[in-house]
């Protein structure tokens, strides 16, 4: 006889762990019913105050933070912070529950990742790697996509969860496979901002106003969301908001990197751009946001990535 599978997590007590950049918005989603929210973090203040803004309650430890809870959230600069979370006193582990949804939103590793979930599954916890994509922004407007690898039924268990901060929720494969897209994704991301960068200084040489490449490319075939998106709202602005950090999209490339080696995928560029960004990381230090890489290009080409003074004279 077949069980029918378990019913979608409508009501659920959701515990967060990890408020910085895009996690705090994305718990924000959860703050209100049909989830009851209890929220932890490193720097305690981080918790009492969005805890106090929220009128959820904020945990003393992670084990507090997951005990009874039937969703565990993460969200945490690498899987090495996760998985340090899981033991020791106070410890994940501690507190959670067997039959625990644990849902990683972390850009993690799928190595560390499969450790985790052993882990976990040895204590009856699901867990699904959920990086997101979409920044901050998506993050404040809910419209996040998360890309999702684990089990597909636990997936469709805690999707209305989910669903309160993204916008396209896609199973992706087994434990590790929505870290492998989200890296990919990521590398993607570094190469298309170097490129731009690239193609801009080489076109403003060339007597181009960087403002008018930027028109042109983004009505032909070499545009992206890089040259879209972030190089008008943040380079030729000169605005840099610090939205996602540098440092991450280092890690990021790295874990594609490492994928690829791993998976013995001939990736030259893949590799190359980890390697500019690492570079990148060193050179503007770990408060600086991913798209400040555009100023070692900058540098190293003598040319700043600004509309000319005639175009800002003319609003361009
Ligand atoms: P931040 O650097 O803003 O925040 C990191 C969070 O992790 C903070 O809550 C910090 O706590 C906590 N933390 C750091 N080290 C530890 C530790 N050793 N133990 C416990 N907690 C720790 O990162 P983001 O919020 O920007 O990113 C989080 C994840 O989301 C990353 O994997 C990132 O790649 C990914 N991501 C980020 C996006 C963005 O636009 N920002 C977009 C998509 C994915 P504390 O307050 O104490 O410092």
């Amino acid at each position: 006889m077949q069980t029918a599978p378990p019913a979608p997590l409508v009501m659920s007590r959701v515990a967060f762990l990890g408020l910085g950049a895009i996690g705090s918005p994305m718990a924000r989603h959860l703050a209100t019913a049909p989830s009851a929210l209890v929220v932890w973090n490193r720097t305690a203040q981080r918790a009492e105050a969005f805890a106090a803004a929220h009128g959820v309650t904020a945990a003393r430890s992670p084990a507090d933070a997951v005990r009874g809870a039937t969703v565990v959230i993460t969200c945490l600069p690498t899987s090495k912070e996760v998985e340090a979370l899981l033991g020791g006193p106070g410890g994940i582990l501690e507190g959670i529950g067997a039959g625990t949804v644990f849902v990683d939103c972390t850009s993690g590793d799928p190595e560390t990742s499969a450790r985790i979930a052993t882990r976990l599954g040895a204590v009856g916890v699901s867990f699904l790697d959920a990086p997101v994509s979409g920044g901050t922004s998506g993050a404040e407007a809910g419209t996040l996509t998360v890309m999702v690898g684990g089990d597909a039924g636990v997936l469709d268990q805690v999707r209305p969860v989910l669903q309160r901060f993204g916008q396209k929720i896609v199973h992706c494969g087994p434990v590790g496979a929505g870290h492998a897209l989200k890296a990919v994704n990521n590398a993607m991301l570094a190469t298309h901002i170097w490129a731009t960068a690239e193609g801009l200084a080489v076109a403003a040489k060339a007597g181009v106003d960087p403002a008018v490449a930027l028109e042109v490319i983004n009505a032909s075939s070499g545009r992206s969301n890089a040259s879209m998106n972030l190089f008008p709202e943040r380079v030729l602005s000169r605005a840099f908001p610090r939205t996602f950090r540098l440092a991450l999209l280092d890690k990021d490339v790295g874990i594609a990197a490492d994928v690829a080696r791993a998976a013995r995928v001939p990736a030259p560029l893949l590799q190359l751009t980890a390697e500019l960004f690492r570079l990148a990381h060193d050179a503007l230090g770990d408060a600086a946001d991913h798209v400040e890489a555009v100023k070692v290009v900058e540098q190293w080409a003598h040319q700043e990535l600004a509309p000319s003074a005639a175009d800002r004279w003319r609003g361009a």
